[in-house]
Protein backbone atom coordinates (compact mmCIF):
# COMPACT_ATOMS: atom_id res chain seq x y z
CA UNK A 1 0.00 0.00 0.00
CA UNK A 2 1.37 3.47 -1.10
CA UNK A 3 0.94 6.40 1.51
CA UNK A 4 -1.47 7.46 -1.08
CA UNK A 5 -3.18 4.68 -0.47
CA UNK A 6 -3.02 4.57 3.57
CA UNK A 7 -6.38 5.62 4.64
CA UNK A 8 -6.44 8.36 7.53
CA UNK A 9 -8.27 7.94 10.61
CA UNK A 10 -11.14 10.84 10.49
CA UNK A 11 -12.91 12.05 13.99
CA UNK A 12 -14.80 15.14 12.00
CA UNK A 13 -14.73 17.47 9.46
CA UNK A 14 -15.94 20.72 9.74
CA UNK A 15 -16.32 24.49 8.75
CA UNK A 16 -15.64 26.68 7.36
CA UNK A 17 -15.27 28.69 10.69
CA UNK A 18 -13.10 31.60 11.67
CA UNK A 19 -9.82 30.49 13.21
CA UNK A 20 -10.59 31.63 17.21
CA UNK A 21 -6.71 31.65 18.23
CA UNK A 22 -3.05 31.42 17.52
CA UNK A 23 -1.23 32.89 14.92
CA UNK A 24 -3.99 32.10 12.23
CA UNK A 25 -6.89 33.88 14.55
CA UNK A 26 -9.05 35.59 12.30
CA UNK A 27 -8.87 33.34 9.27
CA UNK A 28 -11.23 31.14 7.43
CA UNK A 29 -10.64 27.66 8.21
CA UNK A 30 -11.91 24.11 8.02
CA UNK A 31 -11.17 21.30 10.42
CA UNK A 32 -9.98 18.57 9.71
CA UNK A 33 -9.81 16.51 13.16
CA UNK A 34 -8.24 13.06 13.41
CA UNK A 35 -8.94 10.26 15.56
CA UNK A 36 -6.28 8.81 18.10
CA UNK A 37 -3.82 10.37 20.59
CA UNK A 38 -1.02 9.24 22.24
CA UNK A 39 -1.57 11.48 25.63
CA UNK A 40 -4.39 11.48 28.01
CA UNK A 41 -3.92 15.26 29.34
CA UNK A 42 -5.66 15.52 32.46
CA UNK A 43 -8.09 18.50 30.76
CA UNK A 44 -8.14 17.46 27.33
CA UNK A 45 -11.65 18.72 25.88
CA UNK A 46 -12.08 16.69 22.37
CA UNK A 47 -11.82 12.97 24.29
CA UNK A 48 -14.26 12.41 21.29
CA UNK A 49 -11.49 12.55 19.01
CA UNK A 50 -8.22 10.51 21.64
CA UNK A 51 -10.38 8.03 23.60
CA UNK A 52 -10.64 4.66 21.96
CA UNK A 53 -14.02 4.22 23.25
CA UNK A 54 -14.88 6.67 20.51
CA UNK A 55 -12.73 4.74 17.88
CA UNK A 56 -15.87 3.35 15.60
CA UNK A 57 -17.20 6.65 15.28
CA UNK A 58 -13.64 7.69 13.47
CA UNK A 59 -13.53 7.01 9.70
CA UNK A 60 -10.76 5.94 8.03
CA UNK A 61 -10.75 8.33 4.83
CA UNK A 62 -8.81 8.24 1.79
CA UNK A 63 -7.09 11.46 0.21
CA UNK A 64 -9.88 12.23 -1.82
CA UNK A 65 -12.75 10.93 0.39
CA UNK A 66 -11.81 14.25 2.69
CA UNK A 67 -11.09 16.50 0.03
CA UNK A 68 -14.70 16.20 -1.13
CA UNK A 69 -15.79 16.98 1.52
CA UNK A 70 -13.24 19.57 2.29
CA UNK A 71 -14.35 21.29 -1.03
CA UNK A 72 -17.90 21.24 -0.56
CA UNK A 73 -17.63 22.74 2.75
CA UNK A 74 -15.65 25.57 1.37
CA UNK A 75 -17.30 25.70 -1.95
CA UNK A 76 -14.07 24.87 -3.65
CA UNK A 77 -12.53 28.29 -2.20
CA UNK A 78 -9.31 27.75 -1.58
CA UNK A 79 -8.63 28.34 2.45
CA UNK A 80 -6.06 27.39 5.47
CA UNK A 81 -7.58 23.41 6.33
CA UNK A 82 -6.38 22.96 9.89
CA UNK A 83 -4.74 19.60 10.95
CA UNK A 84 -6.20 18.69 14.37
CA UNK A 85 -7.06 15.55 16.74
CA UNK A 86 -6.02 13.83 18.66
CA UNK A 87 -2.77 14.31 17.75
CA UNK A 88 -3.15 14.62 13.79
CA UNK A 89 0.81 13.49 13.90
CA UNK A 90 0.27 10.31 14.25
CA UNK A 91 -1.95 9.96 10.83
CA UNK A 92 -0.45 9.99 7.35
CA UNK A 93 -1.12 13.20 6.10
CA UNK A 94 1.49 13.70 4.13
CA UNK A 95 -0.37 13.18 0.49
CA UNK A 96 -3.55 14.96 1.92
CA UNK A 97 -1.30 18.16 2.09
CA UNK A 98 0.30 17.42 -1.07
CA UNK A 99 -3.05 17.14 -3.02
CA UNK A 100 -4.51 20.33 -1.28
CA UNK A 101 -1.19 22.46 -2.08
CA UNK A 102 -2.46 21.52 -5.94
CA UNK A 103 -5.59 23.04 -5.34
CA UNK A 104 -4.31 26.67 -3.96
CA UNK A 105 -5.20 25.34 -0.52
CA UNK A 106 -2.63 25.88 2.63
CA UNK A 107 -2.52 23.75 5.36
CA UNK A 108 -1.97 23.89 9.40
CA UNK A 109 -1.01 21.86 11.96
CA UNK A 110 -1.32 21.78 15.72
CA UNK A 111 0.25 18.77 17.83
CA UNK A 112 2.14 18.60 20.81
CA UNK A 113 5.16 17.81 19.56
CA UNK A 114 5.61 14.18 20.42
CA UNK A 115 5.52 12.73 17.03
CA UNK A 116 7.91 13.95 14.01
CA UNK A 117 6.91 13.55 10.40
CA UNK A 118 8.80 14.30 7.44
CA UNK A 119 6.10 16.24 6.07
CA UNK A 120 6.31 18.73 8.55
CA UNK A 121 8.53 20.62 6.38
CA UNK A 122 5.87 20.50 3.92
CA UNK A 123 3.39 21.91 6.22
CA UNK A 124 2.41 25.98 5.71
CA UNK A 125 2.20 26.71 9.77
CA UNK A 126 3.23 23.89 12.29
CA UNK A 127 1.83 24.82 15.69
CA UNK A 128 3.78 23.06 18.42
CA UNK A 129 2.30 23.03 21.82
CA UNK A 130 3.92 21.21 24.92
CA UNK A 131 1.54 20.10 27.59
CA UNK A 132 2.27 21.90 30.96
CA UNK A 133 2.38 19.33 34.52
CA UNK A 134 -1.32 19.93 35.12
CA UNK A 135 -1.85 17.73 31.86
CA UNK A 136 0.01 15.22 34.02
CA UNK A 137 1.87 14.69 30.66
CA UNK A 138 5.53 15.08 30.65
CA UNK A 139 7.03 16.57 27.43
CA UNK A 140 9.47 14.22 25.56
CA UNK A 141 11.85 17.37 24.53
CA UNK A 142 14.23 14.79 22.02
CA UNK A 143 10.69 14.26 20.00
CA UNK A 144 9.70 17.96 20.27
CA UNK A 145 13.71 18.94 18.93
CA UNK A 146 13.28 16.31 16.45
CA UNK A 147 9.53 18.62 14.72
CA UNK A 148 11.53 21.94 14.99
CA UNK A 149 14.71 20.05 13.29
CA UNK A 150 12.26 18.45 10.27
CA UNK A 151 10.03 21.42 9.57
CA UNK A 152 13.04 23.43 9.38
CA UNK A 153 12.63 26.96 7.97
CA UNK A 154 9.66 25.86 5.56
CA UNK A 155 6.86 26.32 7.70
CA UNK A 156 6.00 29.03 10.31
CA UNK A 157 6.22 27.73 13.48
CA UNK A 158 4.50 28.82 16.01
CA UNK A 159 4.80 27.42 19.68
CA UNK A 160 1.17 27.51 22.33
CA UNK A 161 2.36 27.48 25.20
CA UNK A 162 -1.13 26.24 27.53
CA UNK A 163 -1.03 27.74 31.04
CA UNK A 164 -3.89 26.12 33.22
CA UNK A 165 -2.76 27.25 37.09
CA UNK A 166 0.07 28.87 39.21
CA UNK A 167 2.40 25.54 38.80
CA UNK A 168 1.97 25.48 34.86
CA UNK A 169 3.14 29.71 35.07
CA UNK A 170 5.65 28.51 37.71
CA UNK A 171 7.20 25.61 35.87
CA UNK A 172 7.95 27.34 32.59
CA UNK A 173 10.25 24.73 31.57
CA UNK A 174 10.58 25.65 28.04
CA UNK A 175 14.20 25.72 26.74
CA UNK A 176 15.20 28.79 26.00
CA UNK A 177 16.46 27.22 22.33
CA UNK A 178 12.65 26.34 21.64
CA UNK A 179 11.38 29.84 22.23
CA UNK A 180 13.81 31.14 20.37
CA UNK A 181 13.29 28.97 17.14
CA UNK A 182 9.71 30.13 17.14
CA UNK A 183 7.28 32.65 16.81
CA UNK A 184 5.70 32.22 20.23
CA UNK A 185 2.23 32.84 22.08
CA UNK A 186 0.74 32.35 25.60
CA UNK A 187 -2.60 31.02 25.79
CA UNK A 188 -3.91 31.18 29.45
CA UNK A 189 -6.80 28.63 30.18
CA UNK A 190 -8.93 27.36 32.38
CA UNK A 191 -11.37 25.16 33.64
CA UNK A 192 -13.62 24.46 36.69
CA UNK A 193 -11.18 22.04 38.11
CA UNK A 194 -8.45 24.42 37.81
CA UNK A 195 -8.35 27.77 40.31
CA UNK A 196 -7.73 30.55 38.93
CA UNK A 197 -4.41 31.82 38.63
CA UNK A 198 -3.02 34.01 40.96
CA UNK A 199 -0.69 36.26 39.03
CA UNK A 200 -0.94 39.94 38.93
CA UNK A 201 1.19 42.31 36.82
CA UNK A 202 3.87 42.94 39.51
CA UNK A 203 4.48 39.04 39.74
CA UNK A 204 5.22 38.60 35.63
CA UNK A 205 8.95 39.33 34.88
CA UNK A 206 9.27 40.87 31.30
CA UNK A 207 12.18 39.58 30.88
CA UNK A 208 11.43 35.89 31.80
CA UNK A 209 7.93 35.88 29.64
CA UNK A 210 9.19 38.54 26.64
CA UNK A 211 9.29 35.15 24.65
CA UNK A 212 6.21 33.44 25.79
CA UNK A 213 3.41 36.29 26.10
CA UNK A 214 3.98 38.27 22.27
CA UNK A 215 5.69 37.52 19.26
CA UNK A 216 8.76 37.12 18.65
CA UNK A 217 10.13 36.75 14.42
CA UNK A 218 12.05 34.12 13.73
S1 LIG B 1 -2.43 16.09 23.36
FE1 LIG B 1 -4.27 17.31 22.88
S2 LIG B 1 -5.74 15.85 21.98
FE2 LIG B 1 -4.14 14.61 22.99
S3 LIG B 1 -4.95 14.20 25.06
FE3 LIG B 1 -3.69 16.08 25.20
S4 LIG B 1 -5.14 17.81 24.90
FE4 LIG B 1 -6.16 15.91 24.18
Amino acid sequence: MSARDAPIRVSEIFGPTIQGEGVLIGLPTVFVRTGGCDYRCSWCDTLHAVDSDYRDQWRPMSVEEIWQEVATLSGSKPLTVSLSGGNPAIQPLGPLIAYGHAQGYTFALETQGSVTKDWFADLDTLVLSPKPPSSGMETDWQAFDDCLRIAADRPQIALKIVVFDDRDYATRAMPLRVIRTCRSICSPATTPRHRPMTMTPGSISTASWSGCCGWSAR
